[in-house]
């Protein structure tokens, strides 16, 4: 069997929004169907939750 880490690691932002991307993600094991841990997935639910109406993904063109 194959273990695929990369397809099954949180993908939270471990930098913060008003800085550059550096890329650096949580890395932990993520729960199946999500793309973030226990622990981001409740916090990404609570974000979502307190900033309903400017949470707007945004496509970065360039
Ligand atoms: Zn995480």
């Amino acid at each position: 069997m194959s273990d695929n880490l990369s397809g099954r690691r949180c993908l939270w932002p471990m930098w913060p929004h008003s800085s550059v991307p550096n890329h650096e993600y949580c890395g932990k094991h993520k729960q199946d169907g999500q793309s973030y841990c226990a622990e981001h997935y409740a916090r990404s639910i609570r974000t979502s939750e307190e900033q309903k109406q400017v949470f707007v993904p945004r496509r970065l063109a360039a």
